[in-house]
């Protein structure tokens, strides 16, 4: 068996992208609870968050955390725009 597509690679290079912004989003894991801070554009407001909501149901201690950024992908022989 032999393939004969061929495939042409172009190098790219990956960066974060500050301008993008970054979220943060506390979800609590106690059993059925459901709640979540919804993305929050300052990390230490999801944290705030989570702290409220532990003072307020108390119990609901484990929150799972989700972060995400920006990132751009340009081509390798290219300048970066800004
Ligand atoms: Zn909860």
């Amino acid at each position: 068996m032999s393939t004969r597509a061929v495939h042409r690679y172009v190098g790219h290079t990956i960066r974060p992208a500050p301008d993008g912004g970054v979220t943060a989003e506390a979800h609590c894991m106690t059993h059925e609870c459901g709640a979540s801070s919804g993305p929050q554009g300052d990390p230490g407001d999801a944290q705030d968050w989570a702290l409220r909501h532990t003072g307020l149901n108390p119990g609901h201690d484990l929150y799972r955390r989700v972060y995400t950024d920006h990132a751009r992908v340009t081509r390798a022989d290219q300048t970066p725009a800004r």
